[in-house]
């Protein structure tokens, strides 16, 4: 195989883009030589699967798989683009799909999942209302949020002149910080390191955040920093933007010098004292104010509907498990909103007649004040659904169907729904309130709901062209740095790659909106993030999602790949130079190390086993203190239970059926030995 630059293996691509993301990482990792062989390796392993069809084709499909993608619709609605792959070859491109990746349901039913999950385990089904069954629609809603929020803010004195901002959708981004100290906005990653700071509208370069920040980074400490992280947050992010913009830029205010606010003659006007204006006026409009009111009256113009979701909510009955409603919101608001999601001439299935949208749950609780819900709680009552009012008096249970409920507590609720943590799927879209909450306290499994999904992976597929050519600016600053090692006298010329290391990466932020994508700035993941993989077992970007999967479904989480992970690719050799400490326990130091583990592991614990008796007696008969164990055992079963949804009987079946099977392949040998003997 001849050695290929970059560039040449890139001309003998029939497009650009690369083929698939291992194409692209198998590129970055080992040059255009090493790659182009281990895609040639790959294809001809698929030929041979398939019988000997032309490589070439198949080729052809692996750019079509990964690389086909030309400039999208502007359109924020996610639709997978299969007329591109459908123009090409669309059988083969399943069958490379299915073949390298494994079948996968199209992007926009997937549910993503960082814990492994079995659906089978799930006895209860719950669910959050806003923003999970209830999706309000972007930015219609922001707009009415902000605009109203404006208008208290000014009935609370703020000038007028605040009036004229109108909400902008592509600034603000969930999961930010708000530092009320100096009045920033802060993206950050998983430990407070600085990824973009803007002041008002000015992103501040380097030098100023360094100034701000000593090494760039700042603690989450609540009397200072505010994460700005629902949905509901997004008007507020971009007010607090336009309000310090208008403070700091307006003539009349001047900045103060340790930069904590302003001064309008001797009025100081501190950015914590606007956050706390904002924060107050925010959930005035929400408690109080019109939000609600002008929501119901234009419920079509705020309100996502969708036809599937009777259809959903029963085929999770239909499968055995019990579905129940907590929500924050009260009674009235609650049942206008549901109402209004189940309005449809047909219930469940189109030949079915429409149900009371009550009916589709065996559990409902509003007012649940959740976070406080999954601690001490509140008191809990029941609602006379006719009226809304609460009932007086504490409700000591049983739950009856179609009935409401008010408040209560986590404790007190599973008791009288009869369920255990991990029995419990709860689905809801607020990273804090919902999911960190229910998993820390409760051990549910959870289920985030976030609907910036769709247009996350609009951008991930449709900027396909941006991240290829970031890996292969990599590939090329590799590539400058070949064959130099620490004796290198030269300083090869980085400049120009970096510079468009830097412009595609800030392209690639851009395209997401003004602070970038919700997961990501650059390489770098958010805070947000870190939250979403640390507390969600399983994201979607809507819970119709559940309609594409079979309640027998096993969620199996992808492998979160390190560095010396991601960049090594599992075919390339890598020899060791010097022995090193065996990992795997060997009876005879002659014996093969690739022999198979089972064996393996069998002939150490009968090792073990021989040793430690052999001990226990010399010990005994000394008449020294026995020690227990004198080194320990080689697990004779799956000990690394590393995948949540394995219980111990999981691990007794397992070995159970490990047994028997030694006993089939011990006594067939035995069979086998004795046969053979006859022949002699
Ligand atoms: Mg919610």
């Amino acid at each position: 195989m001849p050695e290929l630059s970059q560039d040449q293996f890139e001309a003998k691509l029939p497009h650009k883009p690369p083929a698939t993301v291992e194409e692209l990482r198998q590129r970055a990792n080992s040059g255009g030589a090493a790659a182009m062989e281990a895609s040639r390796k790959r294809l001809n392993s698929l030929k041979a699967a398939r019988g000997g069809e032309k490589t070439e084709d198949v080729a052809a499909v692996a750019v079509a798989a990964g690389g086909s993608r030309g400039p999208r619709k502007s359109s924020v609605t996610f639709q997978e683009d299969s007329s591109k792959s459908v123009a090409v070859a669309p059988k083969q491109l399943h069958h490379y799909d299915s073949f390298v990746h494994g079948y996968k349901r199209q992007i926009s039913h997937r549910i993503f999942v960082n814990r492994s999950l079995h659906l089978e385990n799930i006895k209860f089904y719950g669910f959050d209302m806003d923003y999970t069954i209830a999706e309000y629609k972007s930015p219609q809603y922001e707009q009415l949020g902000f605009n109203l929020v404006k208008e208290r803010l000014v009935t609370l004195g703020y000038p007028v002149e605040i009036l004229q901002f109108e909400y902008d959708p592509s600034f603000p981004v969930r999961g930010l910080w708000f530092d009320s100290l100096y009045g920033n906005l802060l993206k950050v990653d998983a430990y407070g390191n600085i990824l973009v700071c803007v002041h008002g509208f000015e992103f501040l370069k380097h030098s100023q955040v360094y100034e701000l920040y000593p090494n760039k980074f700042l603690q989450l400490d609540e009397s200072r920093v505010y994460v700005l992280n629902t949905l509901f947050n997004l008007p507020e992010t971009y007010l607090l933007a336009c309000l310090v913009d208008f403070f700091t830029n307006s003539p009349q205010y001047a900045e103060q010098v340790d930069k904590t606010g302003v001064k309008y003659g001797e009025l100081f006007m501190s950015f914590r004292s606007i956050f706390q204006d904002v924060r107050g006026a925010v959930d005035w409009v929400h408690i109080y104010g019109d939000l609600k009111k002008k929501t119901l009256e234009n419920l079509d113009e705020y309100v996502k509907k969708d036809e599937r979701l009777p259809m959903v909510l029963s085929r999770i009955r239909e499968s055995g498990a019990k579905l129940f409603l907590l929500t924050n919101s009260d009674y009235n608001f609650t049942d206008k909103i549901m109402t209004f999601l189940f309005d449809f001439p047909h219930g469940a299935k189109p030949e079915e007649p429409h149900r009371d949208w009550k009916t589709y749950f065996d559990t409902i609780v509003v007012d649940a004040r959740k976070p406080l819900f999954f601690g001490e709680g509140t008191i809990l009552r029941q609602v006379d659904t006719t009226t809304g009012a609460l009932r007086v008096g504490t409700h000591m249970g049983p739950l009856q169907v179609n009935q409401v409920y008010s408040g209560g507590s986590c404790d007190v609720f599973t008791k009288l729904i009869g369920a255990k943590g991990k029995d419990v799927l709860y689905v809801g879209d607020h990273i804090f309130g919902d999911i960190l909450k229910s998993k820390k306290i409760r051990g549910w499994r959870t289920f985030l709901i976030i609907p910036e999904l769709v247009q996350e992976l609009h951008v991930w597929t449709d900027k396909c062209q941006l991240f290829a050519e970031l890996q292969r600016l990599d590939v090329k600053l590799g590539d400058l740095y070949k064959n130099l090692d620490s004796s290198a006298k030269e300083k090869p010329d980085i400049s120009s790659v970096r510079t468009c290391i830097r412009d595609v990466t800030h392209k690639m932020d851009l395209a997401y909106g003004m602070m970038g994508s919700l997961f990501r700035s650059g390489s770098r993941q958010t805070f947000f993030s870190s939250q979403v993989v640390r507390y969600a077992d399983l994201y979607a970007a809507t819970i119709m999602n559940l309609m594409y999967y079979p309640f027998s479904y096993m969620f199996r989480a992808p492998a979160m790949l390190l560095p010396h992970e991601s960049t090594v690719a599992h075919e390339q050799r890598f020899t060791l130079d010097a022995p090193m400490i065996q990992r795997t326990r060997s009876k005879n130091p002659g014996t093969p190390n690739d022999q198979p583990a089972a064996a393996g592991l069998e002939e150490d614990c009968k090792e073990v086993s021989a040793i430690t008796e052999r001990d226990l007696h010399l010990l005994s008969v000394s008449g020294n203190v026995s020690v227990p164990h004198t080194r320990p055992e080689t697990p004779r079963s799956v000990t690394h239970t590393h995948d949540e949804d394995y219980s111990d009987e999981d691990s007794d079946d397992q070995k159970k059926n490990g047994a028997a099977a030694r006993r089939r392949a011990s006594s067939s040998a035995s069979s086998d030995k004795e046969s053979s003997d006859k022949n002699k």
